[in-house]
């Protein structure tokens, strides 16, 4: 089972003809309403991979059709806490030419109930995964009770933040992070990804794929990607995330798990959406790419 400490957002996209101006009122000429949220995002790509899992999140008292559609993606939801006011939600306004504003509203994902969490990992089985982002509160607390269970605990260092980060480090079997984020990492703590202190370090490197490395030994060992045409980088990253950790659960080998975790991250970007445009098992075993 792969229990996920994740946000769950609900993304408002709307067309607009330019990025508005401070002072300008603009009207859209589009609005697309669909489940994100790097959490979310995360628990349909692992359980589209194939995986079991669990989502320890919250959502407000809007949120109800946003359980409704984790659970239509094969996520349980038994452990989604409701909470007073608002879910999570982006504001997303979108240009001709793709460029983007958002404002985002993190709502109940920062309002998770810790006891509830921790009840939940009690019936976590050792070889179990925790899985977890910077989108709620929470992660140091959860990855340190999962680690002391005997789970394997990864986090993907996004939306980053140096501290949140250094607090969770030392709780980490596997840190995901993109090319920038590593760079911003080295830079804050003065060391080289390479020698964290997390046994397995994989950054994503976009269109050029991933690299996998392992900080004992140093080895470095580098997946391409597909070559795909790019509409919508949304959520590649998370789809990547999940269907890694989905290999992982399933006990497949690091390599073939990056492998069909750059397939999957690839197909997402040929498409425009968050959590609803993650593509199936079928799709990423099938695809001719
Ligand atoms: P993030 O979304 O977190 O910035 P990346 O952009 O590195 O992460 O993307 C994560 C993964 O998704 C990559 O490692 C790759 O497998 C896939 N991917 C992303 N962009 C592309 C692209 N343009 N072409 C092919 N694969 C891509």
């Amino acid at each position: 089972t792969i229990w996920n400490l994740g946000s769950i957002n609900a993304d408002h996209v709307y067309a607009v003809p330019h990025i508005a101006a401070p002072g300008e009122t603009l009207a859209a000429s589009a609005l697309n309403r669909g489940l994100g949220g790097k959490g979310a995002n995360m628990s349909v790509a692992a359980a589209r991979a194939g995986a079991r899992v669990e989502h320890l999140g919250a959502v407000g008292t809007d949120g109800g059709w946003m359980v409704a559609r984790l659970e239509s993606y094969g996520v349980s939801c038994t452990h989604v806490q409701r909470r007073e006011g608002p879910s999570g939600h982006a504001i997303i306004a979108v240009d001709a030419e793709g460029e983007n504003a958002i404002t985002l509203w993190p709502g109940a994902n920062r309002e998770i109930d810790l006891d509830v969490v921790k009840r939940a990992l009690e019936q976590a089985k050792q070889g179990d995964i925790l899985v977890a982002q910077n989108e709620t509160n929470g992660q140091v607390e959860a990855a340190a009770l999962a680690r002391a269970r005997g789970l394997t605990v990864a986090y993907a260092a996004a939306p980053f933040e140096a501290e949140a980060v250094r607090a969770v480090l030392g709780h980490l079997d596997f840190l995901v992070l993109n090319e920038i984020e590593a760079r911003q990492l080295s830079e804050a703590l003065g060391t080289p990804v390479e020698r964290l202190e997390v046994p397995n370090v994989v950054v994503t490197l976009g269109a050029r794929g991933c690299d996998w490395i392992e900080t004992a030994s140093g080895a470095r060992h580098h997946v391409d990607a597909p070559k795909v045409e790019a509409v919508d980088t949304t959520g590649a990253g998370d789809t990547f995330t999940g269907y890694l950790i989905a290999g992982l659960a399933e006990g497949r080998p690091m390599r073939q798990a990056l492998e069909r975790a750059s397939r999957a991250g690839a197909i997402k970007v040929g498409r425009r959406g968050a959590a609803d445009a993650i593509p199936t098992a079928e799709e990423v075993d099938r695809a001719a790419l």
